[in-house]
């Protein structure tokens, strides 16, 4: 079976843009290939950190993957400091990955833009390198994502194709190995809807867990009237009725994708339903939908955070699993480049 493998950074609260764009993919994902579903707390250093913060952060994003209808039975489920191959094939590939690479990425541009030029962590210049070694570790055919890391993963399968060039083939099969491949190039799975939610407040940029203001965004477990409140100040525009894909309306385009998502229906119909609305319909119907949609899963979260202890058991489970694949592919690196092996 074909792998997959994706993870949410525990920088705050999964909101609907990190549910749409990912994981409700990975959760139909998870019948038709092996998955590999990880909180990726390395990454969430990479900015300035709270550890009490990010402890938090961690459980809460692993219970919502349980209670997006992730299962653990059938993906593995882990925390991705629990396997240290992700940190060591990390510093691997980075010795071989051109800075001049990195500085291109769109991500480190904005995000370094955000902080005092001094205080720049080198680690925000890397992340996409522990992001490829993520991936590479499980020889990972697809990775859903939203489409704010596209670049990322094809800087992923250009660092696989380089070192794939540079290590493997005839020269690794001297060296004692199979010979070929050492990394499988990766692609990016995109949903057709939803691989780009926009912020509440500005319908021309994304919605963000670390976007300082909390009302831009829709979080998993806001409370049914926190969402209707944030959903009844978003951003609105003047024009009469609602329209689907008109470039000078990015908010009411971004409201119709989500309540389409959100319904199920599709995003013609869904248009064609509240084309005549004016803003002020339409914003509580959208309100029930997503409060609708979003109960359920609140429900399953409460009860997975009543038992410390199964948390617990999935994370152990999914780690030993992961662990076992990952160190697979990081003795063929060791021996592809010709690190002496452990006696
Ligand atoms: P941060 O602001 O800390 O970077 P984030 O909201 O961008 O947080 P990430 O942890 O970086 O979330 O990304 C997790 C997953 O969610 C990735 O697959 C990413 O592409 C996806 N994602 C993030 N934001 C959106 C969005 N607005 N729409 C669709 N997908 C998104
Ligand atoms: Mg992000």
């Amino acid at each position: 079976r074909q792998r997959v493998f994706s993870g949410v950074q525990p920088t705050g609260t999964l909101h609907l843009g990190n549910y749409l764009g990912a994981i409700r993919n990975w959760v139909k994902m998870q019948d038709l290939y092996d998955t590999y579903f990880c909180v990726v707390d390395l990454h969430a250093i990479t900015m300035p950190h709270e550890p009490r913060d990010l402890l938090e952060a961690t459980r809460k994003s692993a219970a919502l993957y349980l209670a997006s209808g992730i299962d653990p039975e059938k993906a593995a489920i882990f925390v991705q400091s629990h396997v240290s191959a992700h940190a060591e094939l990390a510093w691997l590939l980075q010795c071989y990955t051109p800075i001049g690479w990195l500085r291109r990425m769109i991500q480190f541009k904005e995000k370094s833009q955000k902080q005092n030029a001094e205080e720049v962590g080198a680690g925000l210049l890397t992340y996409p390198v522990l992001m490829a070694a993520d991936i590479l570790l499980y020889g990972t055919d697809l990775v859903p994502v939203g489409e704010d890391q596209r670049q990322h993963i094809e800087l992923a399968r250009d660092i696989a194709e380089r070192f794939n060039h540079k290590f493997g083939g005839s020269k690794w099969k001297k060296l004692g190995g199979r010979g070929g491949k050492i990394f499988k190039i990766p692609e990016a799975f995109m949903p057709p809807a939803g691989a780009r939610v926009m912020s509440l407040s500005d319908g021309t940029s994304k919605m963000s867990k670390s976007a300082e203001s909390d009302a831009s965004r829709i979080n998993l477990l806001d409370p049914p009237d926190v969402l209707a409140n944030k959903i009844k100040r978003a951003k609105t525009d003047a024009f009469k009725g609602l329209e689907y894909d008109n470039p000078d309306r990015p908010e009411a385009t971004n409201l119709i994708t989500i309540y389409s998502l959100v319904t199920g229906m599709s995003t013609e119909a869904a248009a064609e339903e509240v084309c005549d609305l004016s803003w002020g319909e339409f914003k509580p119907r959208l309100a029930d939908a997503v409060v609708a949609h979003l109960e359920p899963l609140q429900q399953r979260y409460n009860l997975i955070m009543e038992d410390k202890s199964y948390l617990d058991e999935v994370l152990a489970k999914g780690a030993g699993d992961a662990e076992e694949a990952a160190n697979r592919t990081l003795n063929n690196v060791r021996q592809a480049m010709g690190f002496q092996p452990r006696p």
